[in-house]
């Protein structure tokens, strides 16, 4: 990796960030703010693609992201924070770009596939379908090189190198293709899937220490393990999971503990809840800090909204003079 690179990120603000969140990427995008210039989008545009009939869940969240982004210490002065329907040309990349990738192309994208299934479309709407395309925009337009993601957004990435190799190809090579950076996966507290809002499993930044206790009440263990002094199988078991992501110096003593059978589920999930506890607490106060300061969270979004406009503007400059059509 070079000085040089570009980081780019975001979320769909559907809701507020959870734990799943913290540990595959917020965790990355702390460490990269320090090495790398960040620019961190807050995704309203895409949201649309699942909640153009709910408008408001989108304007609620979204200073309820940006809370959840400079509560767990993103630092507005290292990355840029930004609303994505405020870059305009993202929107206008995304219909350049649309003129050449075809449908099966979409159509045939792992995680679309899957999406579609799990939302239960027998039909897919253009712009859910055509996703990945404005996201290969919202990457073009500020010329990131590197972007973090979950495993299921590796296809988004590949599809956007692709979309931007051909701009390239046809016009000229004015845009850059991005690498992915995959982060770690945190299965939800049923144990059954990765942690999200939508599967109810989820732990939230912003939960009290009583919403976390009754929470991990629900984190799923190995099940053979019905008397304390069974051997347990941790490798079966979300606890262990949450120790690996919360406390993973202490991990092999508690492999051994649980496959041994000297150590109980109930002493074992209370470390770990302990262990959440003390990474929340921080993050609540600071939280509560901003929550107090709705004019300096403004002031963030207006400034890094400002400067990513400037960047769009200059890359679409480009884009327009390398497609011949800057009348
Ligand atoms: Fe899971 Fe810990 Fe119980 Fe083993 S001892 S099954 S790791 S909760």
């Amino acid at each position: 990796m070079s000085i040089q690179e570009r980081v780019l990120t975001g979320d769909r603000i559907t809701g507020k960030l959870h734990l799943g969140h913290y540990v595959g990427s917020l965790q990355n995008r702390l460490r990269l703010q320090e090495q790398y210039e960040t620019f961190i989008l807050l995704a309203d545009v895409q949201a649309l693609t699942t909640h153009f009939d709910k408008p408001k869940v989108i304007s609620d969240n979204l200073r309820n992201v940006a809370l959840d982004y400079l509560s767990v210490e993103l630092d507005p002065n290292k990355s840029t924070i930004y609303i994505q329907s405020m870059i305009p040309e993202i929107a206008e990349l995304t219909v350049y770009f649309s003129m050449f990738v075809t449908v099966n192309s979409l159509r045939h994208n792992p995680t679309i596939k899957t999406e579609a299934m799990e939302r239960g479309y027998t039909d897919m709407y253009y712009g859910f379908l055509g996703y990945p395309v404005s996201q290969a925009a919202d990457m073009a337009i500020c010329k990131a090189t590197l972007i973090p993601v979950g495993e299921d957004q590796i296809p988004h990435i590949e599809h956007a190198r692709k979309i931007v190799r051909r701009f390239n190809d046809l016009y000229a090579p004015v845009l850059v293709e991005p690498k992915a950076l995959v982060g770690q996966r945190l299965e939800g507290l049923d144990g059954n899937s990765k942690m999200s809002k939508s599967m109810g499993n989820a732990i939230f930044l912003d939960s009290s220490p009583e919403e976390v206790q009754q929470q991990m009440k629900r984190a799923k263990t190995d099940p053979g393990r019905v008397h304390k002094h069974d051997p347990g199988n941790p490798d079966i078991c979300t606890i262990y999971a949450y120790h690996e992501a919360f406390r993973p110096d202490e991990c092999s003593e508690i492999r051994e503990g649980c496959k041994r059978g000297t150590i109980g589920c109930a002493a074992c999930k209370q470390q770990v809840t302990a262990a959440i506890h003390e990474l929340l607490e921080p993050i609540r106060e600071k939280r509560s800090y901003y929550e107090q300061r709705p004019d300096v969270i403004n002031e963030i979004l207006a400034e890094g909204t400002k400067r990513t406009q400037k960047i769009a503007k200059s890359t679409m400059d480009e884009v327009r003079e390398a497609m011949g059509i800057n009348y």
